[in-house]
């Protein structure tokens, strides 16, 4: 028997606060947190299917109560706990190296103290990735960075936020990526630093030849339009992915179980208007869908399993600020 194609699954562990910060609603300052809703329902569904998935978490809910408990909660279901940077601001490429050394150094701390293994794995908040940021994770060991989105979608993303956020932040001007994102490569690759080809880089999938997102919440805003329309959009995705080569990457996030009273001050957010317990059912059947072709597991695993020829040197990236 021929051993079946990988897929890895992760979860962008974002924060009922980051969002309303990004969105421009000061109430985010009290810090609000729906992850003691969010973990426990997340960590039951990935029971269900059987799987050990990673969490990339945020250091400054880290630091916290609520945060420390669900890290080690992630930990000890088998997830690999990763790091989502310490304040989540999408803005990150704009950080000098020091801050954004501090902003690593920070998150591993916290994820150390509150009982998981030092983190392996990266995700930068805005999908940006810079040369400070690679050269930083290599030297810090890390294995893997995963914040790039190669799709077309990001420049749209950018319209409906400016559309609609109440505040207009120094460096939203390049949040969700640049047109650029459209050509970077879907296949995982290993960045060529001065210190040699070690970190891989690991792309969130989008769909082959489309470069239309697949990930939760997008497939999630499919489900409300028609729920045949999305498990078709998604099984021709699978289909692309299995014919192109392509191990898909599947990235959820809590909003993905959470309905509208779970998430208070996120009416405005695609996907919101569903009842939780419906969009746990829609992710159920997702996450039956990837395992009925692909063997999935994290992101970490995935990348230590994976034989990567491909290489890109980080020359190529805008340095930082
Ligand atoms: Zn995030």
């Amino acid at each position: 028997m021929t051993p079946r194609p990988l897929a890895s699954v992760s979860v962008d562990l974002d924060n009922l606060w980051a969002y309303l910060k990004t969105h421009g609603d000061p109430g985010w300052r009290d810090r609000p947190s729906f992850l003691p809703s969010a973990v426990p329902r997340l960590l039951e569904i990935l029971g269900e299917q059987g799987l050990t998935t990673t969490v990339f978490v945020v250091g400054a809910d880290v630091v916290r109560e609520d945060g420390a408990k669900a890290v080690a909660e992630i930990a000890a279901a088998g997830h690999e706990v990763a790091n989502h940077s310490f304040g989540h601001e999408p803005w990150l490429h704009r950080y000098s190296r020091e801050r954004l050394e501090d902003e690593l150094s920070r998150t591993e701390a916290a994820i150390t103290a509150a009982g998981a293994p030092r983190p392996r794995g990266f995700r930068g908040p805005g999908y940006s990735v810079t040369r400070d940021l690679v050269e930083l994770l290599a030297e810090r060991g890390y294995a893997y960075d995963a914040s790039t989105l190669p799709t077309w979608i990001g420049p749209l993303a950018r319209a409906y936020h400016n559309r609609t956020a109440k505040t207009s932040d120094e460096g939203l001007g390049e949040l969700f990526g640049g047109v650029s994102r459209v050509l970077a490569p879907v296949h995982a690759y290993r960045w060529q630093t001065g210190a040699g080809s070690a970190l891989v880089e690991l792309p969130v999938t989008t769909m082959p030849l489309l470069r239309t997102p697949i990930h939760g919440s997008y497939l999630l805003q499919l489900h409300a339009l028609s729920p045949r329309l999305a498990k078709a959009y998604f099984r021709t995705a699978l289909r692309l992915c299995l014919v192109r080569g392509v191990s898909p990457s599947l990235l959820l996030h809590p909003t993905d179980v959470l309905g509208a009273a779970e998430a208070p001050g996120m009416e405005f957010f695609p996907g919101m208007a569903a009842p939780g317990a419906r969009k746990v059912t829609w992710l159920g059947w997702v996450l039956s869908a990837l395992r009925e072709h692909f063997d999935v597991v994290g992101t970490g695993e995935y990348v230590s399993r994976t034989p990567l020829r491909r290489t890109r040197p980080v020359t190529g990236l805008d340095a930082g600020r």
